[in-house]
């Protein structure tokens, strides 16, 4: 029996279905007309790091240990980033591997670096020092067509339509890697581009259209091959449109809770980084370069960028500070204050309940405690308050001078265009397959792994969150 995980990050049925009634894209109506369908709720919060692993370990953040992409070391007053090395457990083609099954899996998040198993893997963002993939001698089989990260992103006074050349590109190389890679039990491929298009390109129909139809032939000639073998159609996340981002430490600091400093020795500011990429156009040119040169150079780029990012570490007073909040609401007490955490943590949840934005709009639609969202042997390490957004709203940890983004000036955006489009806790899911009819399901992204399992008789280990679909 085979298996093909056709992974699209960020993907959701909402923007693709009027065009499916309008008799397009084939490939994923056929998911609709033959196959079990419908969305597919993710983890939360639900981005891509804990997404992609909820799926892969069939498990919550708490027994995973992995929140978010990075995590507070209170005690070191640093943001580490996590790589695939911080998950606890195992993914399900481990379970696959051990009993002799051929897995490849190509370019899933958060699978840096690479792990053993039966079969290949082609590691996915982010990557570190190191080989990505695995076997090692792997690499050299590798096309030059197959890059191994995203280099054409859509930026400030750019086409966007040569942008998506390079990421129809992009798509279909991840596809052509599934192909090759045919001889094995089990294939998962993820698309990783689909999110950034969303993100940056809601608003752009073309653009759009575009971006569906190459994943759709990818998904028919997957389909056409595996006639007799199960093919699986899911995403770690949904995408659907906002209307702003919130900054939420900067809530932190006006409320009093977070302790902003001034850096004795600032780096270079994100603003004049960015600025000078943008002068340079540095992204302009690496593009004209060799395939492998223009990786390291964008890469570098983008390094720049994201070490900005953590600028945050240096600009506050980690022992003054009652809360930190990183990305899509999640807020930690510091530990120095555990006597007072009860009081600070319903403080901040009455606050955060109450909150309205600039459009007198609520910011939050559910504020909840760590513990009433997650379970598990890692739980200790859960967010002490998790603050749900108003779907319109994406929430932020970075310090950037303002309470939203939609009061940051053009001129500081440099390089970068305004995100239209931001997660949603629905995915994509269809399953195709022997024995299987057309039916409208609701899935849960934890129910992936032993779903697969299954249908390779595989034993399902009861501490996975899911249970199988079929
Ligand atoms: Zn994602």
């Amino acid at each position: 029996m085979k298996v093909v995980v056709v992974g699209i990050d960020g993907a959701s049925w909402d923007p693709i279905l009027p065009y499916i009634q309008q008799g397009m894209y084939p490939g994923f109506a056929k998911f609709l007309n033959e196959g079990l369908h419908g969305p597919l709720l993710s983890t939360i919060p639900y981005i891509t790091q804990p997404g992609w692993k909820s799926y892969s370990m069939g498990r919550n953040p708490g027994k995973m240990g992995v929140y978010f992409w990075s995590k507070i070391d209170w005690k070191n007053m640093k943001i580490k980033n996590i790589n695939s090395l911080g998950f606890h457990g195992k993914d399900y083609w481990d379970i696959l591997s051990d009993s002799g099954k051929r897995v490849a899996i190509i370019d899933m998040p958060s699978t840096f670096p690479p792990k053993k198993v039966n079969g290949v893997m082609l590691s996915g963002i982010p990557h570190g020092e190191g080989t990505w993939v695995y076997p090692e001698e792997f690499e050299k089989n590798i096309p030059t067509s197959y890059v191994k990260e995203q280099i054409h992103l859509f930026n400030r006074n750019e086409n966007p339509e040569q942008t998506m050349d390079g990421i129809e590109k992009e798509v279909q190389s991840r596809f052509e890697m599934a192909e090759s890679l045919w001889n094995n039990d089990l294939i998962h491929l993820s698309i990783t581009m689909n999110d950034h298009v969303s993100h940056f390109m809601w608003d752009n129909e073309n653009i759009m259209k575009r971006n569906f139809k190459v994943n759709d032939e990818g998904i028919s000639r997957i389909l056409s091959k595996n006639k007799d073998g199960y093919t699986l159609l899911m995403s770690d996340h949904g995408n659907g449109p906002i209307e702003d981002e919130f900054y939420a430490n900067e809530y932190l600091a006006k409320e009093g809770l977070l302790a902003k400093k001034e850096a004795k020795n600032p780096m270079l500011s994100r603003e004049s980084v960015v600025n000078f990429g943008k002068k340079t156009g540095l992204y302009k040119v690496a593009r004209s370069l060799p395939d492998g040169m223009q990786v390291r150079i964008v890469k570098r780029i983008k390094d720049l960028d994201s070490s900005m990012e953590f600028e945050i570490e240096r600009l506050i007073d980690w022992k003054e500070s009652k809360v930190l909040a990183l990305d899509e609401g999640l807020f930690y007490v510091n530990p120095m204050f555990i006597e007072e955490k009860d009081q600070i943590v319903e403080d901040l949840t009455k606050r955060l309940k109450s909150l309205k934005s600039k459009t007198n709009k609520q910011v939050f639609k559910q504020v909840m405690r760590g513990e009433e969202v997650y379970w598990g042997q890692y739980l200790s390490e859960a967010p002490d308050v998790v603050a749900i957004t108003n779907e319109i709203y994406h929430q932020r940890f970075q310090l950037s001078g303002h309470l939203w983004a939609t009061d940051i000036p053009e001129k500081k955006m440099a390089y970068r265009t305004r995100q239209v489009a931001h997660h949603r806790i629905k995915g994509i899911f269809g399953l195709i397959g022997p024995g299987i009819s057309p039916k409208p399901i609701t899935a849960s992204i934890y129910d992936l792994a032993p779903t697969i399992l299954k249908i390779f008789n595989c034993e399902i280990p009861p501490d996975m969150d899911g249970k199988p679909l079929i």
